[in-house]
Protein backbone atom coordinates (compact mmCIF):
# COMPACT_ATOMS: atom_id res chain seq x y z
CA UNK A 1 0.00 0.00 0.00
CA UNK A 2 1.14 3.60 -0.76
CA UNK A 3 3.13 5.27 2.27
CA UNK A 4 4.08 8.24 0.68
CA UNK A 5 7.42 7.07 -0.66
CA UNK A 6 6.88 4.17 -2.54
CA UNK A 7 4.47 3.75 -5.15
CA UNK A 8 1.12 2.13 -4.97
CA UNK A 9 1.51 -1.07 -7.07
CA UNK A 10 -2.02 -2.60 -6.15
CA UNK A 11 -3.87 -3.51 -9.13
CA UNK A 12 -7.61 -3.49 -9.93
CA UNK A 13 -9.26 -6.21 -12.22
CA UNK A 14 -12.82 -7.00 -12.42
CA UNK A 15 -13.71 -4.99 -9.30
CA UNK A 16 -11.16 -7.19 -7.44
CA UNK A 17 -7.92 -5.82 -5.72
CA UNK A 18 -4.94 -7.72 -5.91
CA UNK A 19 -2.26 -5.86 -3.56
CA UNK A 20 1.01 -7.94 -4.21
CA UNK A 21 2.76 -6.14 -7.27
CA UNK A 22 4.71 -9.63 -7.63
CA UNK A 23 4.53 -13.10 -7.81
CA UNK A 24 7.06 -15.00 -5.70
CA UNK A 25 9.83 -16.18 -7.72
CA UNK A 26 10.92 -20.65 -7.38
CA UNK A 27 12.29 -21.02 -3.69
CA UNK A 28 11.34 -17.16 -2.65
CA UNK A 29 8.52 -16.32 0.03
CA UNK A 30 6.73 -13.35 0.19
CA UNK A 31 4.75 -12.72 3.42
CA UNK A 32 1.54 -11.40 2.15
CA UNK A 33 -0.04 -11.14 5.72
CA UNK A 34 1.46 -11.17 9.29
CA UNK A 35 3.44 -14.41 9.50
CA UNK A 36 2.03 -15.88 6.70
CA UNK A 37 3.82 -16.66 3.65
CA UNK A 38 3.02 -17.25 0.21
CA UNK A 39 4.99 -19.61 -1.95
CA UNK A 40 4.51 -20.68 -5.22
CA UNK A 41 5.13 -24.15 -7.08
CA UNK A 42 4.85 -25.30 -10.69
CA UNK A 43 2.25 -27.70 -11.91
CA UNK A 44 3.17 -29.46 -15.34
CA UNK A 45 -0.46 -29.21 -16.77
CA UNK A 46 -3.06 -26.01 -18.45
CA UNK A 47 -3.16 -24.73 -14.41
CA UNK A 48 0.97 -24.52 -13.87
CA UNK A 49 1.19 -23.22 -10.63
CA UNK A 50 -0.74 -23.37 -6.80
CA UNK A 51 -0.16 -21.81 -4.00
CA UNK A 52 1.35 -22.94 -0.48
CA UNK A 53 1.09 -20.91 2.41
CA UNK A 54 3.41 -21.32 5.66
CA UNK A 55 2.21 -20.00 8.77
CA UNK A 56 4.57 -18.66 11.56
CA UNK A 57 3.72 -21.35 14.36
CA UNK A 58 6.19 -20.03 17.11
CA UNK A 59 8.94 -22.54 17.22
CA UNK A 60 7.73 -23.60 14.00
CA UNK A 61 5.89 -23.46 10.33
CA UNK A 62 2.26 -25.14 9.66
CA UNK A 63 2.10 -25.24 6.64
CA UNK A 64 -1.33 -25.17 4.06
CA UNK A 65 -1.41 -27.22 0.98
CA UNK A 66 2.04 -29.12 -0.58
CA UNK A 67 1.84 -29.11 -4.58
CA UNK A 68 2.21 -32.74 -6.32
CA UNK A 69 4.35 -35.76 -5.26
CA UNK A 70 6.66 -35.24 -7.99
CA UNK A 71 10.33 -34.28 -8.61
CA UNK A 72 10.08 -30.68 -9.61
CA UNK A 73 7.76 -29.99 -6.29
CA UNK A 74 10.59 -32.17 -4.03
CA UNK A 75 13.29 -30.38 -5.45
CA UNK A 76 10.83 -26.93 -4.81
CA UNK A 77 10.14 -27.96 -1.07
CA UNK A 78 14.32 -28.35 -0.50
CA UNK A 79 14.86 -25.20 -1.92
CA UNK A 80 12.15 -23.48 0.49
CA UNK A 81 13.56 -25.75 3.05
CA UNK A 82 16.78 -24.68 2.38
CA UNK A 83 16.03 -21.05 2.24
CA UNK A 84 13.05 -19.24 3.09
CA UNK A 85 11.40 -21.82 5.83
CA UNK A 86 14.74 -22.66 6.89
CA UNK A 87 15.00 -21.39 10.40
CA UNK A 88 12.23 -23.19 12.10
CA UNK A 89 10.91 -26.79 11.51
CA UNK A 90 7.44 -27.53 9.95
CA UNK A 91 4.94 -27.98 12.85
CA UNK A 92 1.68 -29.21 10.99
CA UNK A 93 0.86 -29.85 7.88
CA UNK A 94 -2.65 -28.96 6.42
CA UNK A 95 -3.97 -30.22 3.63
CA UNK A 96 -7.40 -28.06 2.20
CA UNK A 97 -8.63 -31.30 0.26
CA UNK A 98 -7.85 -34.39 -1.38
CA UNK A 99 -7.01 -33.23 -4.86
CA UNK A 100 -3.14 -34.27 -6.00
CA UNK A 101 -1.74 -30.39 -6.85
CA UNK A 102 -2.85 -29.99 -3.17
CA UNK A 103 -2.23 -33.04 -1.17
CA UNK A 104 0.30 -34.79 -3.01
CA UNK A 105 3.21 -34.16 -1.48
CA UNK A 106 1.70 -34.47 2.39
CA UNK A 107 2.37 -37.96 3.02
CA UNK A 108 6.06 -37.24 1.75
CA UNK A 109 6.34 -34.00 3.72
CA UNK A 110 4.66 -35.45 7.33
CA UNK A 111 7.38 -38.31 7.11
CA UNK A 112 10.60 -35.84 6.13
CA UNK A 113 9.60 -33.21 8.93
CA UNK A 114 7.68 -35.43 12.00
CA UNK A 115 4.79 -33.10 11.69
CA UNK A 116 1.00 -34.48 11.97
CA UNK A 117 -1.48 -34.40 9.22
CA UNK A 118 -4.44 -32.22 9.74
CA UNK A 119 -7.16 -32.47 7.31
CA UNK A 120 -11.00 -33.07 7.36
CA UNK A 121 -12.23 -36.46 7.92
CA UNK A 122 -14.28 -36.96 4.54
CA UNK A 123 -11.35 -35.04 2.56
CA UNK A 124 -8.47 -38.16 4.48
CA UNK A 125 -11.07 -40.87 3.98
CA UNK A 126 -11.73 -40.12 0.39
CA UNK A 127 -8.53 -39.15 -0.28
CA UNK A 128 -7.25 -43.22 1.07
CA UNK A 129 -10.27 -44.65 -1.37
CA UNK A 130 -9.03 -42.76 -4.47
CA UNK A 131 -5.07 -43.90 -3.78
CA UNK A 132 -6.23 -47.37 -3.44
CA UNK A 133 -9.57 -47.22 -6.18
CA UNK A 134 -7.45 -45.28 -8.78
CA UNK A 135 -4.39 -48.44 -8.88
CA UNK A 136 -6.70 -50.82 -9.67
CA UNK A 137 -8.40 -52.12 -12.93
CA UNK A 138 -11.30 -49.94 -14.44
CA UNK A 139 -14.21 -51.39 -13.05
CA UNK A 140 -17.30 -52.24 -14.97
CA UNK A 141 -20.10 -50.11 -13.49
CA UNK A 142 -17.48 -47.09 -14.49
CA UNK A 143 -17.34 -48.30 -18.11
CA UNK A 144 -20.93 -48.11 -18.08
CA UNK A 145 -21.19 -44.87 -16.67
CA UNK A 146 -18.25 -43.36 -19.70
CA UNK A 147 -20.23 -45.16 -21.87
CA UNK A 148 -23.81 -43.65 -21.08
CA UNK A 149 -22.19 -39.99 -21.14
CA UNK A 150 -21.55 -40.18 -24.51
CA UNK A 151 -17.76 -41.67 -24.79
CA UNK A 152 -16.34 -44.05 -27.65
CA UNK A 153 -14.44 -46.83 -27.16
CA UNK A 154 -11.51 -45.42 -28.43
CA UNK A 155 -12.11 -42.98 -25.26
CA UNK A 156 -13.20 -46.09 -23.47
CA UNK A 157 -9.72 -47.49 -24.01
CA UNK A 158 -7.65 -44.42 -23.66
CA UNK A 159 -8.87 -43.60 -20.23
CA UNK A 160 -8.24 -47.17 -19.47
CA UNK A 161 -4.99 -47.43 -20.03
CA UNK A 162 -4.41 -43.88 -18.28
CA UNK A 163 -5.30 -45.00 -14.99
CA UNK A 164 -3.25 -44.21 -11.97
CA UNK A 165 -2.11 -40.99 -12.21
CA UNK A 166 -3.76 -39.96 -9.19
CA UNK A 167 -2.12 -42.66 -6.92
CA UNK A 168 1.13 -41.56 -9.09
CA UNK A 169 1.53 -38.22 -8.14
CA UNK A 170 0.23 -38.31 -4.45
CA UNK A 171 2.48 -39.64 -1.84
CA UNK A 172 1.53 -42.77 0.83
CA UNK A 173 -0.76 -40.65 3.64
CA UNK A 174 0.26 -40.94 7.43
CA UNK A 175 -1.66 -43.59 8.70
CA UNK A 176 -3.12 -41.24 11.37
CA UNK A 177 -4.74 -37.82 10.77
CA UNK A 178 -5.92 -34.91 13.21
CA UNK A 179 -9.59 -34.08 12.32
CA UNK A 180 -10.82 -30.42 11.43
CA UNK A 181 -14.29 -29.71 11.10
CA UNK A 182 -16.51 -26.77 10.54
CA UNK A 183 -16.34 -24.21 13.18
CA UNK A 184 -12.96 -25.41 14.98
CA UNK A 185 -10.27 -22.96 16.04
CA UNK A 186 -7.09 -23.75 15.48
CA UNK A 187 -4.67 -21.81 16.92
CA UNK A 188 -1.36 -20.98 15.44
CA UNK A 189 1.65 -18.79 16.87
CA UNK A 190 -0.69 -17.16 19.47
CA UNK A 191 -3.55 -16.51 16.92
CA UNK A 192 -7.31 -17.97 16.17
CA UNK A 193 -7.74 -19.35 12.92
CA UNK A 194 -11.57 -20.75 12.42
CA UNK A 195 -12.18 -23.73 10.23
CA UNK A 196 -14.93 -23.37 7.24
CA UNK A 197 -15.85 -26.08 5.35
CA UNK A 198 -17.51 -26.09 2.13
CA UNK A 199 -18.64 -29.20 -0.39
CA UNK A 200 -19.13 -29.29 -3.92
CA UNK A 201 -15.53 -29.37 -5.61
CA UNK A 202 -14.60 -31.72 -2.50
CA UNK A 203 -16.19 -33.07 -0.46
CA UNK A 204 -15.50 -31.70 2.78
CA UNK A 205 -13.20 -28.63 1.55
CA UNK A 206 -11.21 -26.77 4.52
CA UNK A 207 -10.62 -22.85 4.66
CA UNK A 208 -8.71 -21.18 7.34
CA UNK A 209 -10.36 -17.50 8.33
CA UNK A 210 -8.45 -15.40 10.73
CA UNK A 211 -11.09 -12.94 11.87
CA UNK A 212 -9.06 -10.65 14.07
CA UNK A 213 -7.17 -9.35 10.69
CA UNK A 214 -9.35 -10.39 8.43
CA UNK A 215 -7.02 -13.34 6.52
CA UNK A 216 -8.90 -16.04 4.50
CA UNK A 217 -7.46 -18.98 3.21
CA UNK A 218 -9.42 -20.21 0.54
CA UNK A 219 -7.78 -23.18 -0.92
CA UNK A 220 -9.77 -24.08 -4.44
CA UNK A 221 -13.48 -22.72 -2.46
CA UNK A 222 -12.93 -19.32 -3.85
CA UNK A 223 -10.69 -18.55 -6.94
CA UNK A 224 -10.01 -15.11 -8.41
CA UNK A 225 -9.97 -15.92 -11.99
CA UNK A 226 -10.99 -19.65 -12.89
CA UNK A 227 -13.62 -21.20 -11.47
CA UNK A 228 -13.60 -24.73 -9.51
CA UNK A 229 -13.85 -27.80 -11.21
CA UNK A 230 -17.61 -29.10 -10.26
CA UNK A 231 -17.89 -33.00 -10.91
CA UNK A 232 -19.63 -36.17 -10.76
CA UNK A 233 -17.70 -39.13 -11.38
CA UNK A 234 -18.00 -43.15 -11.60
CA UNK A 235 -18.24 -43.92 -8.12
CA UNK A 236 -21.30 -41.65 -7.36
CA UNK A 237 -23.59 -41.15 -10.59
CA UNK A 238 -26.50 -39.54 -9.34
CA UNK A 239 -24.11 -37.18 -6.70
CA UNK A 240 -25.68 -33.56 -6.79
CA UNK A 241 -21.80 -31.52 -6.35
CA UNK A 242 -23.74 -28.37 -8.29
CA UNK A 243 -26.54 -27.60 -5.76
CA UNK A 244 -23.60 -28.40 -2.76
CA UNK A 245 -21.34 -26.00 -4.59
CA UNK A 246 -23.64 -23.33 -5.26
CA UNK A 247 -25.27 -23.73 -1.38
CA UNK A 248 -21.37 -23.13 -0.06
CA UNK A 249 -20.94 -19.76 -2.42
CA UNK A 250 -23.89 -19.13 -1.19
CA UNK A 251 -23.39 -19.57 2.74
CA UNK A 252 -19.53 -17.62 2.21
CA UNK A 253 -21.74 -14.74 0.80
CA UNK A 254 -23.31 -14.54 3.87
CA UNK A 255 -20.83 -14.90 6.24
CA UNK A 256 -17.93 -13.50 5.32
CA UNK A 257 -17.16 -9.69 5.28
CA UNK A 258 -15.96 -7.88 2.41
CA UNK A 259 -13.01 -6.56 3.49
CA UNK A 260 -11.18 -10.45 3.74
CA UNK A 261 -7.55 -10.77 2.39
CA UNK A 262 -8.53 -13.82 0.27
CA UNK A 263 -5.42 -16.21 -0.23
CA UNK A 264 -6.32 -18.58 -2.97
CA UNK A 265 -4.74 -21.97 -4.15
CA UNK A 266 -4.39 -20.69 -7.50
CA UNK A 267 -4.09 -16.64 -8.87
CA UNK A 268 -3.56 -14.06 -6.92
CA UNK A 269 -4.07 -12.98 -3.44
CA UNK A 270 -6.98 -10.56 -3.65
CA UNK A 271 -9.63 -7.94 -1.96
CA UNK A 272 -13.44 -7.97 -3.00
CA UNK A 273 -14.60 -11.39 -2.03
CA UNK A 274 -18.30 -10.82 -2.18
CA UNK A 275 -18.42 -9.77 -5.55
CA UNK A 276 -16.53 -12.60 -6.75
CA UNK A 277 -18.58 -15.15 -5.12
CA UNK A 278 -21.24 -13.25 -6.73
CA UNK A 279 -19.93 -13.82 -10.48
CA UNK A 280 -18.70 -17.27 -9.63
CA UNK A 281 -22.45 -17.87 -8.68
CA UNK A 282 -23.74 -15.92 -11.76
CA UNK A 283 -21.08 -18.01 -14.17
CA UNK A 284 -23.15 -20.94 -13.45
CA UNK A 285 -26.58 -19.72 -13.69
CA UNK A 286 -25.59 -18.58 -17.19
CA UNK A 287 -24.14 -21.94 -18.02
CA UNK A 288 -27.24 -23.48 -17.02
CA UNK A 289 -29.29 -21.37 -18.67
CA UNK A 290 -27.51 -21.97 -21.88
CA UNK A 291 -27.68 -25.52 -20.76
CA UNK A 292 -31.23 -25.60 -21.09
CA UNK A 293 -31.64 -24.00 -24.32
CA UNK A 294 -29.24 -26.74 -26.34
CA UNK A 295 -31.65 -29.48 -24.31
CA UNK A 296 -34.37 -28.55 -26.72
CA UNK A 297 -33.17 -31.70 -28.78
CA UNK A 298 -31.83 -34.87 -26.89
CA UNK A 299 -28.32 -34.31 -26.60
CA UNK A 300 -25.58 -36.86 -24.77
CA UNK A 301 -23.23 -35.35 -21.46
CA UNK A 302 -20.45 -34.87 -24.50
CA UNK A 303 -22.74 -32.89 -26.64
CA UNK A 304 -23.09 -29.78 -24.00
CA UNK A 305 -19.28 -28.80 -23.69
CA UNK A 306 -20.22 -26.03 -25.75
CA UNK A 307 -23.14 -24.91 -23.86
CA UNK A 308 -20.89 -24.85 -20.29
CA UNK A 309 -17.26 -24.06 -21.98
CA UNK A 310 -15.55 -21.69 -23.55
CA UNK A 311 -12.53 -23.77 -24.86
CA UNK A 312 -12.53 -26.80 -27.25
CA UNK A 313 -12.28 -29.68 -25.27
CA UNK A 314 -9.52 -32.26 -26.14
CA UNK A 315 -8.91 -36.19 -25.34
CA UNK A 316 -6.76 -34.43 -21.88
CA UNK A 317 -9.35 -32.68 -20.24
CA UNK A 318 -12.41 -34.95 -21.65
CA UNK A 319 -12.78 -36.32 -18.08
CA UNK A 320 -13.01 -33.61 -16.44
CA UNK A 321 -15.62 -31.87 -18.71
CA UNK A 322 -17.47 -34.63 -18.74
CA UNK A 323 -17.41 -34.98 -15.03
CA UNK A 324 -18.79 -30.81 -14.77
CA UNK A 325 -21.09 -31.71 -17.86
CA UNK A 326 -22.98 -33.95 -15.87
CA UNK A 327 -22.78 -32.26 -12.87
CA UNK A 328 -24.85 -29.46 -14.52
CA UNK A 329 -27.05 -31.99 -15.79
CA UNK A 330 -27.53 -33.88 -12.72
CA UNK A 331 -28.59 -30.44 -10.69
CA UNK A 332 -31.26 -29.69 -13.48
CA UNK A 333 -32.45 -33.33 -13.32
CA UNK A 334 -33.03 -32.92 -9.56
CA UNK A 335 -35.06 -29.74 -10.22
CA UNK A 336 -37.37 -31.42 -12.53
CA UNK A 337 -35.94 -29.52 -15.38
CA UNK A 338 -34.50 -32.25 -17.76
CA UNK A 339 -34.90 -36.21 -17.79
CA UNK A 340 -32.65 -38.36 -19.10
CA UNK A 341 -33.24 -42.27 -21.18
CA UNK A 342 -31.16 -44.52 -21.78
CA UNK A 343 -30.63 -46.06 -25.43
CA UNK A 344 -30.40 -49.66 -26.41
CA UNK A 345 -26.67 -49.03 -26.83
CA UNK A 346 -26.45 -47.90 -23.01
CA UNK A 347 -25.82 -43.97 -24.12
CA UNK A 348 -27.98 -41.38 -22.03
CA UNK A 349 -30.02 -38.67 -23.76
CA UNK A 350 -30.98 -35.55 -21.81
CA UNK A 351 -33.84 -33.36 -22.83
CA UNK A 352 -35.25 -30.47 -21.62
CA UNK A 353 -38.82 -30.64 -19.70
CA UNK A 354 -41.13 -28.34 -21.92
CA UNK A 355 -43.30 -26.37 -19.84
CA UNK A 356 -47.09 -26.51 -20.20
CA UNK A 357 -48.53 -24.15 -22.13
ZN1 LIG B 1 -9.12 -28.86 -6.09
Amino acid sequence: MADGTSPDLTRVERGLTYPQPALPEAGQAIEVADGVLWLRFALPMALDHINVFAIADGQGWVIVDTGLFTDPSREAWETALAGALKNLPISRVVVTHMHPDHMGGAGWLCARSGAPLLMSRLEYLSAQFYITEDAAPASAEAEVFYRAAGWSEDEITRWKTRRGRFSKTVSALPAQFIRLKDGDELTIGGRVWSVVTGEGHSPEHVCLWRKDDGVFIAGDQILPKISSNIGVWDTEPEANPLDEWLRSLEDLKAMLPDDLLILPSHGEPFYGVTSRLEALLRGHEVGLKRLERSLKQPCRAVDVFGALFARSIGPEVLGMATAESLAHLNYLEARGRVVRERDSDGVDWWKIVEEAQ
